[in-house]
C-alpha cells in the first residue's frame, strides 16, 4: 500500500468513526497507562472539541443514552459504522429495554397518544365561538 493509499484509508476510517479514530490515537500515545474510563472520557472531550460540542452537549449525550436504553437501542442507534457494541444492528428493540427509563420517558408519551383528541368546537365565524 502506498503512502497516499494509507492516508486515504486513514481519512476514510476517521470520517466513518471519529470516536474510534480518536480512541486509537490516544491508545497509541498513552499505551497501557490509559485506563478505559479515562480513554472514553478523553475521547468524548476531543471529539466534542473538533465537532463544536462541549460541556453543554453532555446533557444531550446523557439523554441520548437514556432514551436509547428506554427503547432497547444501542447508544449509536445502529448508525455508527463498525460499532463494537451492536455491529450496526442497534436500532430500537435491539436489546431489552431499561424499564425505569421507559417508564420515565416513553410511557407518558404513549398514554398521551392513546387519549382521544379533544373534539373541535363549532365556530360560527372565523375564530369566534357561537
Ligand atoms: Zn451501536
Amino acid at each position: 500500500m502506498t503512502t497516499a493509499e494509507s492516508l486515504d484509508s486513514l481519512i476514510r476510517e476517521t470520517l466513518a468513526d471519529p470516536s474510534g479514530a480518536v480512541s486509537w490515537m490516544l491508545q497509541q500515545l498513552a499505551g497501557p497507562a490509559l485506563d478505559d474510563d479515562l480513554a472514553e472520557a478523553l475521547t468524548g472531550r476531543l471529539v466534542g472539541a473538533f465537532t463544536g460540542g462541549g460541556p453543554t452537549d453532555e446533557a444531550a449525550v446523557e439523554r441520548n443514552m437514556v432514551l436509547a436504553a428506554a427503547l432497547g437501542a444501542c447508544d449509536c442507534w445502529g448508525e455508527l459504522a463498525h460499532c463494537e457494541t451492536c455491529q450496526e444492528a442497534g436500532t430500537s428493540g435491539w436489546r431489552s429495554r431499561d424499564q425505569a427509563a421507559f417508564d420515565l420517558y416513553i410511557a407518558p408519551a404513549l398514554r398521551a397518544f392513546e387519549r382521544p383528541a379533544p373534539p373541535e368546537e363549532p365556530q360560527t365565524e372565523e375564530g369566534k365561538r357561537p
